[in-house]
């Protein structure tokens, strides 16, 4: 795609940054959280319910993210967008996805799982397996945990909230204590997860019920008070454990969460049916090809200056040992507009089509990235619109297409020089590993989460 001078020049200049701070590991800490205490009650339902139709259209091919959105003008339209061009299999599956969640016949979780255990089987897969890691990690400190940092109450409705059907179901009449029923909920887990078939999701026998299972068992350890406790704990280490359990409970029941709460909204916002369009093309961005050349000190020298560039070097260098042969590998970028800012863009057209006096929510399948949440608030900023998605996870990819909005460009390319400058004389303490420390499969993630070298 043939882009003009300067926002060629500006695009060159914002992938080589966002290229070394992902090479160096930078994500923004501060920025890497859920804003769900900012938002207004209806704007909370309308994104969670707009966040389960982007996961349900996403089946985990490297880089793939979908974002959606409510147009309000003459009559409610969903308005649908990605990271990557549409193919004919996404409008089928949004098409047929639509239908069954309209359909007041069909309209029950277990239909509407059917059909994601076929759409979204990888993804399924792969959260099932991060949540058999996290367990294993929890179920490692739990005497540790007990010993240092816990107390059960005597009742074990206390310990675990809205959990009689279960105990009746698992225990019958038998007295059980809670240590017992928390260590049982843990070796549960991955005892129901060897009921999947990983590698072929429709293989499994009785999925539908190994699912349920699954997700009850989640449900019930991710209310606990330990738990709970746990992830308030001023103790770093229990505390991390305990929010990476809970966050892998909370994704592997999301399918199921998720959609109950979309088919209990669906009918009110859709009552004939759902409505939905693509987000349209989005004229003057900077979508193309950057050939970021065969080293990486031209970035280095732009961002620091001459005077600072030999030491800078020589640390990256030294800290980094594979960054040049990373930088090589990956110096031709293909950029793209992100899912969220194509969605806003479509719907911003013209800019005050929309009545920006309330929150206007966007759905994704997965957090923003660091650049999409600063150029969102930047954009909001400056054409007073109200614009937000559920959170951001703070990192950076090189991939990312500046959206064509003057000013609102300028202010996320200054931001991302700022902090490449930054990094580059403070080294980040979380800055990844070298590349003999480094496996392969940890690589293959890479390229998953990021789709460095393609599309996000
Ligand atoms: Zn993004």
């Amino acid at each position: 795609m043939e882009l003009d001078l300067e926002m060629s020049y500006k695009q060159y200049l914002l992938s080589g940054c966002l290229q070394l701070l992902n090479l160096m590991g930078y994500s923004d800490s501060s920025i890497e959280c859920s804003n769900k205490a900012t938002r207004a009650p209806d704007t909370n339902t309308t994104i969670r319910v707009l966040d389960t139709v982007a996961l349900a259209l996403t089946t985990r091919k490297p880089g793939e993210v979908f974002a959606v959105a409510l147009d309000t003008r003459g009559g409610l339209t969903l308005v649908l967008g990605k990271n990557d061009d549409v193919t004919a299999d996404d409008d089928r599956a949004a098409r047929d996805f639509f239908k069954l969640i309209s359909d007041s016949e069909a309209t029950q979780t277990c239909d509407v799982l059917s059909f994601l255990f076929s759409r979204c089987a990888a993804n399924i897969a792969e959260r099932i397996m991060k949540l058999n890691q996290a367990v294993n990690e929890f179920s490692c400190c739990l005497n540790d945990f007990l010993r240092t940092h816990y107390f059960f109450l005597p009742s074990l409705e206390d310990e675990f909230p809205l959990s009689l059907d279960y105990r009746k179901s698992k225990y019958g009449g038998e007295q059980i204590s809670s240590v017992q029923m928390l260590r049982d909920l843990l070796e549960g887990i991955p005892d129901i997860n060897e009921g999947f078939n990983l590698w072929d999701l429709s293989e499994t026998p009785g999925l539908l019920a190994v699912y349920s299972e699954l997700v009850l068992a989640c449900q019930i350890l991710r209310r606990s008070r330990i738990l709970c406790q746990l992830c308030k704990s001023t103790d770093p280490w229990p505390r991390t454990q305990a929010e990476k359990l809970r966050r892998c409970l909370a994704m592997a029941c999301h399918y199921q969460d998720g959609l109950s709460e979309l088919i209990k909204h669906v009918k009110g916002l859709f009552p004939d049916g759902v409505k939905y369009r693509w987000a349209g093309d989005i004229e003057g961005t900077g979508e193309t090809t950057v050939n970021l050349g065969g080293d990486y000190s031209d970035t280095v020298r732009q961002t620091l200056g001459d005077s600072l560039l030999d030491d800078a070097l020589a640390t990256l260098c030294f800290k980094f040992p594979w960054m040049a042969r990373k930088w090589h590998k990956r110096c031709s970028v293909t950029t793209r507009l992100h899912a969220e800012i194509r969605v806003l863009l479509d719907l911003s057209n013209p800019v005050h089509g929309l009545d920006h006096s309330e929150q206007q929510p966007i759905g994704c399948s997965k957090w923003s990235c660091l650049c999409c949440a600063l150029w969102i608030l930047a954009y909001n900023e400056e054409y007073g619109t109200n614009w937000l998605t559920s959170g951001s996870h703070g990192k950076v990819y090189a991939a990312w297409a500046l959206p064509g909005r003057g000013k609102v460009d300028e202010h996320v390319l200054t931001e991302m020089q700022v902090r490449l400058a930054h990094a580059l004389q403070h080294f980040p303490t979380n800055q990844r590993l070298p590349d003999a420390e480094r496996s392969e499969s940890e690589d293959a993630e890479e390229k998953l989460s990021d789709g460095a070298a393609k599309v996000r």
